[in-house]
């Protein structure tokens, strides 16, 4: 009796893991330039606009993060970036999705990232972090922000 009741969790533990890998990933790119990391204000839908958030989207099918990274940030910010890395944790989004962070630098530490579809754009440092109105799922990785603004 006992190795069946184990047996059952352990099938429910597998299948909570596997429905968990399956879900559709949002990429996040922390990019960090001169002890800073970019934020940016959204604009639409209503209840997001004017939070903040990292650059990002939807991972398209047949593509990898880091081209997603790279994608993301030539249509919003407009800039071409390159990805370091996975930073912090996966952070499970209200829309099944789940949200996961690339750190990233600018190709060009010249180019200046602009607002496509964004309200704004800001440069933000490590003690004004815990400040913005971020997005929840954007919130929970904070902490990871910190830190990755502490190493660079
Ligand atoms: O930007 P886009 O609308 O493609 O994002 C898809 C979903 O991921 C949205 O629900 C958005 O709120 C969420 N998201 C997020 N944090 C980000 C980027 C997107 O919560 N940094």
């Amino acid at each position: 009796f006992v190795l069946n009741v184990l047996a059952v969790r352990i099938a429910a533990v597998r299948q909570l893991a596997e429905s968990w890998a399956s879900r559709p990933v949002v990429v996040g790119a922390a990019i960090v330039h001169k002890g800073r990391l970019l934020a940016q204000r959204r604009s639409y839908p209503a209840p997001d606009a004017g939070r903040w958030e990292l650059p990002g989207g939807r991972v398209e099918p047949g593509e990898d993060e880091p081209a997603a990274v790279v994608r993301e940030c030539r249509e919003e910010l407009a800039v071409d970036v390159r990805p370091t890395g996975r930073i912090g944790t996966d952070v499970p989004l209200s829309n099944g999705m789940l949200l996961r962070i690339h750190a990233a630098e600018l190709v060009d530490p010249t180019a200046v990232p602009r607002a496509v579809e964004h309200h704004e754009v800001r440069w933000v440092a490590a003690e004004e972090l815990a400040d913005l109105d971020w997005l929840d799922a954007d919130r929970v990785l904070v902490h990871s922000l910190r830190e990755l603004l502490a190493d660079s």
